[in-house]
């Protein structure tokens, strides 16, 4: 990876492995599955603070919240089209060291999903956006290998009407070579740069090579409730 071992983020700003230790320590803490809800009325009150997980449909988003975690079957990898698209929540943390709900929505951009289904995905998560007064931040996970796809410009979009402020994170950075990661970075800072909602640092990760975890760990700690 070379050049890659901090890749985007806001790491570099103060105290970098301070911010790293407070994100170890994070998800070093409880992390419970409170519930899968098929409709926002079953969502917990929002008493904390809380950030969300978007993304395609096999972009490695169980992958990528099992890694968070460290727990290997927390998020299941099974946003199969056909199955109730759900919206899972995670409690993560203490008093002590900050509390906060890990949210994982739904997977969109299934070729083969039928209208109807879209348009249940498009409702459930637009009611989520604007309900949750907690949300802090949607990580927005794009395949490296593929960049920001046409469903993924829709959400983004989408993000920017609800003013929610998100966060690309490439995912599976293994697959592609570092100079290929470079030039992916950069297409998707440029697209990033036409959005007014979207954070301008982008995170590279990859599950099998561990790369960028701990980097979205201090980020999404520095989001919680210390
Ligand atoms: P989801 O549908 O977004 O939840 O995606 P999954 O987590 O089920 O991952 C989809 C596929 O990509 C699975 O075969 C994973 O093993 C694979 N995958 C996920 N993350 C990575 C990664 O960082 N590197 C590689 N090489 N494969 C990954």
């Amino acid at each position: 990876m070379g050049d890659h071992e901090a890749p985007g983020g806001d790491i570099t700003g103060s105290d970098p492995a301070g911010r790293i230790e407070q994100g170890r320590l994070l998800f070093a803490g409880p992390c419970d599955f409170v519930l899968g809800a098929a409709d926002l009325a079953q969502l917990p009150e929002p008493d904390r603070p809380e950030v969300a997980f978007a993304g395609r449909s096999n972009v490695g988003k169980s992958s990528l919240i099992n890694a968070l975690t460290g727990r290997k079957t927390l998020a299941r990898t099974s946003n199969t089209p056909g199955r109730t698209q759900q919206i899972n929540v995670f409690a993560l943390g203490r008093e002590d060291i900050g509390r906060l709900y890990l949210i994982d929505l739904p997977g969109y951009g299934f070729a083969a999903a039928p209208k109807p289904q879209v348009a249940r995905w498009t409702r459930l998560v637009n009611g989520y956006l604007k309900s949750r007064p907690g949300l802090r931040r949607v990580f927005l996970l794009i395949d490296a290998r593929h960049g920001v796809k046409p469903p993924d410009a829709a959400v983004m979009a989408n993000l920017d009407t609800a003013a929610v402020s998100y966060q690309a994170v490439l995912t599976k950075a293994d697959k592609i070579t570092a100079a290929e990661l470079d030039v992916r970075l950069a297409a998707t800072a440029e697209t990033l740069r036409r959005h007014p909602a979207a954070h301008p640092e982008i995170l590279a990760t990859s599950v099998v090579k561990s790369l960028g975890i701990a980097e979205l760990r201090a980020e999404i700690a520095a989001l919680a409730d210390a």
